[in-house]
């Protein structure tokens, strides 16, 4: 057996894959494959439907928000969100927080102004900047909820004057959120909440119709939600296995439920990277994410033959991302404890055979 520690794509859950390989051969008695039937059959609307309330029910959305299921990853959300927020010559702000929020930024100066109210770039990204003022005259703010690549997390949200823009790729339903706080809300599926190839999104209605320019029909949300994200052919498998994961998700307490898992693998994992003098932790505790947990060895020696180890017993993902190096236990809804008190006994036994 395998535990899946992999950053993303990411683990799903065994009983989700085996209901995904069944709809694959028959979906739903139907006699016919999900991957071959049409995105305007009544067996796929209800499945599309079906997907849009487990997102508003698990996540509370309020009334004035629209559901979208969308292509090309966060990374297209990434130039979406200034294309459609963004006026000719105006300011957005960002929260520069690690290698994704980069890259958003980057997207939004295609745009307009980027005005960078915090970062915590000199520390290698290590924690969260907190101290920074919102630009009233920006068109939006943008933050990373979670920094899947450091393993920090923003444990706090705000009200903001502006529309708050986030991020939610590698933390999406691991926690309660209060979606009112967002303007904007997208996540690329496949880190914890189905796999590759559909990216959420939660959008405030209001927020659009603020720009001049002209958007292409794909790229313009407005044009999405006119569509009910059936503008074109929709990725009908991976919004049914999202469907399917959110279903589980819902099945095991929703957010809430999940919530206390996460907190508690979270906890067991820290405390002993805390705990064992062969390993130590590399973000501001405060910060530290309850998605992805960074780690690196005392001494350079033990990196290679505790990976090593970690193989054995099939413990797999754990990797460091090669901006950071060390380790990375993505810890996702997914993953159940048990895993987490594999990866743990490991640790513990490593400790012993290397006094
Ligand atoms: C993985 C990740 C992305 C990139 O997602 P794609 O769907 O591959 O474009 C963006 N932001 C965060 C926080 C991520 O973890």
């Amino acid at each position: 057996m395998k535990h899946n520690f992999g950053a993303g794509p990411g683990i799903l859950p065994h009983e989700v894959l085996k209901q995904a390989a069944e709809g694959v051969l028959n979906f739903n008695g139907t006699g016919l494959s999900i991957l071959e039937i049409s995105h305007r059959s009544a067996e796929f609307e209800s499945v599309l439907n079906e997907a849009v309330s487990l997102v508003k029910e698990l996540f509370n959305v309020p009334e004035g928000y629209s559901v979208l299921f969308m292509q090309g990853g966060a990374s297209s959300q990434f130039a979406l969100a200034p294309y459609n927020l963004l006026p000719d010559g105006g300011k957005a702000a960002y929260v520069e927080t690690g290698v994704w929020a980069n890259k958003a930024l980057k997207e939004a100066k295609l745009f307009g102004q980027v005005e960078i109210v915090a970062t915590a770039k000199e520390s290698n990204y290590t924690y969260i900047p907190k101290d920074f003022t919102i630009p009233k005259d920006a068109a939006y703010i943008h933050i990373t909820s979670n920094n899947t690549i450091y393993g920090t997390q923003m444990k706090e949200f705000f009200k903001s004057p502006i529309p708050v823009v986030c991020d939610m790729s590698s933390d999406i339903f691991s926690r309660k959120v209060d979606v009112s706080d967002f303007g904007l809300i997208y996540a690329g599926a496949q880190k914890n909440m189905g796999p590759a190839g559909v990216t959420l999104v939660i959008i405030k209605n209001d927020i659009l119709g603020k720009v001049d320019r002209k958007i292409p029909s794909m790229f313009n949300y407005q044009v999405q939600i006119e569509g009910g994200s059936m503008y074109n052919t929709p990725p009908c498998f991976a919004i049914y296995v999202s469907m399917l994961t959110l279903r589980w998700l819902k099945a095991k307490g929703g957010v809430a439920g999940i919530e206390q898992e996460n907190d508690a693998k979270a906890k067991a994992l820290y405390t002993e990277i805390d705990r064992n003098p062969l390993f130590k932790g590399v973000c501001a505790v405060e910060d530290r994410s309850h998605m992805n947990v960074c780690f690196v060895v005392e001494n350079p020696e033990h990196e290679k033959p505790f990976l090593k180890y970690c193989d054995e017993k099939g413990i797999v993902g754990i990797k460091g991302h090669r901006s950071v190096g060390g380790f990375r236990a993505s810890i996702y809804n997914a993953l159940p404890i048990t895993s987490v008190h594999v990866l743990i006994d490991a640790m513990q036994e490593f400790q012993e055979n290397n006094k």
